[in-house]
């Protein structure tokens, strides 16, 4: 058993590091309070491979494993929840399923250049406004067959990424039975005719990760967009959402970690009672309690990624992961601003926002309900 990183992992995480305290920690703030996009960070981000990272090298990305890429997505956390959450989904979501289950001709004409160092971008859209845990059910976009090409007609909600991608990969209804084979993915040009994408949705936290509800008018596309097989789309968006919640695990230890440093850091300056709250022991149970939690969820997502890369079954895994490492975030942001007392409660210092911005991912690419869900699925059949 060996719990190190190897020599490649190591300097890849030493790389996205240096380039995320550089570029990406330091407008964090901006980017919140302006709700804008780092698209300075973002377009620097293609030749270091952070726009491709599990995206091989033939088709233009940098074929890492997936502890380097958790790794990478961690480090974005760290720095900044909306750029990290944008960077995610891009991978995880909108370019895993193009990368397991698209034709040769999809990977080449859509990869290198989402991929590579153009700073394209990519969105998946499952989330409907009836549909968000209860895909199967609830997916109403429908893509009919009319000579040539797919006719989609629906809407879509929460799509991160939407006003500045190039490229979305939607769920929709190609079959009107509500059984599991009812459902496929579709590749959808963002310019193409009849798309409307929404204002920007007015959140809570992660205000520099653009979402958008998008409608689609009878859009056009070839029908070779159909990405893997038709009716396969259900068990696609399964497996996909099974590596974004390693993503999504790994961007809440990212800020986690971040509003723990901010509160180990004010711990040692703040005094009370002629001493540093540090030396307070309720204060020291916090972070101790904060140090043990961050180990044990990076500890349960890198286990996961190389799961994934064993390729071996991870979906169990990977829903504790994500159940597990986002509770920890929320519990440890919220103590970061306990510790902070009343200017913790201020925008003045970053815990208020990393507590904003990690609340969602108890929430996003599947709630915690929906985990525990697979999680006890998977124990009771295992152990019947
Ligand atoms: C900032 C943000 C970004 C997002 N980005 C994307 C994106 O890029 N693409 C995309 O497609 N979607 C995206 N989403 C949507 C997100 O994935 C959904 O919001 C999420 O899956 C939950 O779906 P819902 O909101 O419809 O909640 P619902 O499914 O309506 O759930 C409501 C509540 O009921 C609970 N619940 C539902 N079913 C069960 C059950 N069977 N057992 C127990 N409890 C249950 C849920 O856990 C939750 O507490 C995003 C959302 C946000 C807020």
């Amino acid at each position: 058993m060996d719990f190190q990183l190897n020599e490649e992992q190591r300097m890849f995480q030493d790389l996205v590091h240096d380039f995320v305290a550089r570029e990406v920690k330091p407008r964090a703030r901006d980017t919140d309070e302006k709700g804008e996009f780092n698209w300075p960070a973002v377009r620097k981000m293609g030749p270091l491979g952070l726009l491709g990272l599990e995206v091989p090298e033939e088709y233009g990305g940098a074929g890492v494993d997936p502890v380097s890429a958790a790794i990478a997505i961690e480090e974005l956390g760290w720095g900044c929840g909306s750029t990290a959450l944008a960077i995610a989904a891009h991978n995880t979501l909108a370019l895993g399923p193009i990368v397991k289950y698209g034709t040769e001709q999809q990977k080449q004409r859509w990869l290198p250049a989402l991929a590579g160092g153009h700073g394209q971008l990519a969105c998946l859209g499952l989330t409907e406004p009836g549909a968000g845990s209860d895909l199967q059910g609830g997916v109403r976009t429908n893509a009919v067959i009319e000579g040539d090409s797919w006719i989609i007609d629906g809407s879509k909600m929460w799509l991160t990424n939407a006003s500045i991608s190039d490229v979305m990969v939607l769920l929709c209804r190609t079959d009107r039975n509500p059984g599991s084979r009812s459902l496929s993915q579709i590749i959808v040009p963002s310019d193409s005719p009849g798309i409307s994408i929404g204002p920007p949705e007015k959140k809570m936290g992660l205000k520099g990760s653009p979402t958008h509800a998008v409608t689609f008018d009878e859009v056009r596309v070839p029908l070779e967009n159909l990405v893997g097989e038709e009716g396969r789309g259900l068990h696609q968006t399964l497996t996909t959402l099974d590596a974004g919640r390693i993503g999504i695990g790994a961007l809440a230890v990212g800020l986690a970690q971040s509003a723990f440093e901010e509160a180990i850091k004010y711990s040692k300056e703040r005094e009370t009672f002629g001493k540093p709250i540090a030396q307070h022991q309720a204060v020291q149970w916090m972070l101790a309690d904060a140090a043990t939690e961050i180990q044990a969820a990076r500890l349960m997502v890198y286990w996961t990624a190389w799961l994934k890369m064993e390729k071996r079954s991870y979906t169990k895994s990977a829903a504790m992961a994500k159940l597990f490492a986002t509770e920890v975030s929320e519990r440890v942001c919220r103590n970061a601003i306990q510790v902070h007392g009343g200017y913790g409660y201020s925008s003045e210092f970053p815990v208020e926002r990393i507590y904003r911005d990690t609340r969602l991912m108890t929430i996003g690419e599947g709630t915690s309900e929906i985990q525990r869900l697979v999680i006890a699925r998977h124990i009771l059949t295992e152990v019947n």
